[in-house]
């Protein structure tokens, strides 16, 4: 097929409009010597598209009849040509969709640390702690402490009992309770012999995890002191995870406890995402990093590495407000007024869509440009991106999608209003003698 020339021009005049772009501001706002329109009072056009010219006759490359050029005006052949195709503006419910990113964690709400609650030195480390990642039971001991402190109550219980003072004994058996080492109060009530060597043992059944693993083995470390209530292993539910998701301050407000979030694991690659439900979203922006936590909780995500990175995507529908609707209630949702992303041209500050005005008989459709006003990108219930119109269009107007920017630029080369020139381009006749 033959490259038409009219693109060669459309080409060109967009490559000329590069130097305007990187010229100094001093060059740009002189007026122009001669009008940027075409010189003649009509640009003529082959109806076949291949050819523009400034006077009337036949097209120097198929020999049709050329016709007076009307920007915004196309038979049924150039609108085959073109591949136009239209959209109707519509009214209805909008999302917006906030592509997030987190990192995994084990559920901190089923993660138990162990705390020595007793003061000692440790004289022995127990094979449950020698790796992270470990099954641990509940009651499965962790270290051995020789604890004077613990001895000296032994010593205490068990001439409270000979003596026979119930009250003392009874003090020292809640001393014991709080260590979480009621079994050593009863030991000696049975009869006996006081130790100085403690156990240490779990509280929770779980997996050992060792967050950062020098520190775990430092703190682990026979014959290191240890002061009471310090921590010295974590123990995590293996099938729990939370997702710490970062919301972005200008996406802050759009979050909520209960919306619906998909999870998409980098680490998995192709595993279909796993949808889920924010759980706790943060009161506060973090001050450093200017984000709004989210947390997503998953009950059974074994299959997730913690510390992986997760990409989410989550679909907030709008209240009447432009802020987050409840979800489970279609009564708070907002109507909106929504034109497809794709039939917006945009210079930054002005908008503007192509507008069918008019279809004739014949097929031909005129068109128009509408300035618009627009609020926020969003997704249709059909996934197709548009954006929210607050003033320019109707509900039922029907919007070129597909090439308006060609159409546009026709627009520019005939001189008529378009997206950088809204009231077109003066003709040699309007200008000033
Ligand atoms: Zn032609």
């Amino acid at each position: 097929m033959r490259w038409p020339r009219w693109l060669t021009a459309l080409l060109g005049a967009l490559a000329g409009a590069l130097p305007v772009a990187l010229a100094p501001d001093a060059t740009l706002f002189v007026p122009p010597a001669a009008p940027l329109a075409v010189s003649g009072a009509e640009r003529w056009a082959c109806p076949m598209m291949d050819y523009i010219g400034n006077a009337p006759g036949t097209c120097p490359i198929c020999g049709m009849r050329l016709e007076p050029m009307r920007a915004g005006e196309l038979n049924r052949e150039q609108q085959r040509r073109l591949g136009l195709r239209t959209s109707v503006v519509v009214e209805g419910t909008a999302m917006r969709v906030l592509q997030l990113g987190g990192i995994v964690g084990y559920d901190e709400r089923y993660t138990e640390t162990v705390l020595a609650r007793v003061a000692g030195r440790i004289v022995r480390r127990h094979p449950a702690t020698f790796g992270c990642c470990q099954d641990i039971a509940a009651g499965e001991p962790i270290v051995d402490l020789d604890s004077p402190e613990a001895y000296a109550a032994q010593v205490e219980l068990a001439a409270a009992l000979a003596a026979g003072d119930t009250t003392r004994a009874a003090a020292l058996d809640e001393r014991f309770a709080r260590w979480q080492l009621a079994p050593l109060a009863a030991a000696i009530r049975a009869g006996a012999a006081p130790s100085r060597i403690v156990t240490i043992l779990s509280p929770a059944s779980g997996q050992v995890w060792f967050a950062d693993e020098e520190a775990v083995n430092r703190a682990l470390r026979v014959g290191s002191a240890v002061a009471a209530d310090s921590p010295l292993l974590t123990v995590v539910d293996p099938e729990r995870r939370v997702v710490i998701l970062a919301v972005p301050e200008i996406h802050a407000g759009l979050v909520a406890n209960g919306q619906r979030v998909e999870l998409a694991v980098d680490a998995l690659g192709a595993l279909p995402p796993l949808s889920a439900r924010l759980g706790r979203v943060a009161v506060e922006l973090d001050p450093r990093t200017r984000t709004r936590e989210a947390r997503v909780y998953l009950a059974s995500a074994r299959q997730l590495p913690p510390g992986a990175t997760v990409s989410a995507r989550l679909r907030v529908a709008l209240a009447a407000d432009l802020g987050p609707a409840d979800p489970e209630d279609p009564a708070s949702h907002g109507r909106f007024l929504q034109v497809p992303a794709s039939a917006v041209l945009s210079t930054g500050v002005r908008h503007l869509v192509w507008r069918l005005r008019a279809r004739q008989p014949d097929g031909t459709v005129q068109l128009e440009p509408v300035a618009v006003a627009l609020g926020p990108r969003v997704e249709g219930g059909d996934g197709e991106e548009r954006l929210i119109v607050r003033a320019g269009l109707r509900a039922g107007d029907e919007v070129v999608t597909h090439p308006a920017f060609l159409i546009d630029s026709q627009a520019q080369l005939a001189g008529t209003p378009s997206l950088l020139f809204p009231d077109g381009l003066p003709r040699p006749a309007d200008a000033a003698p």
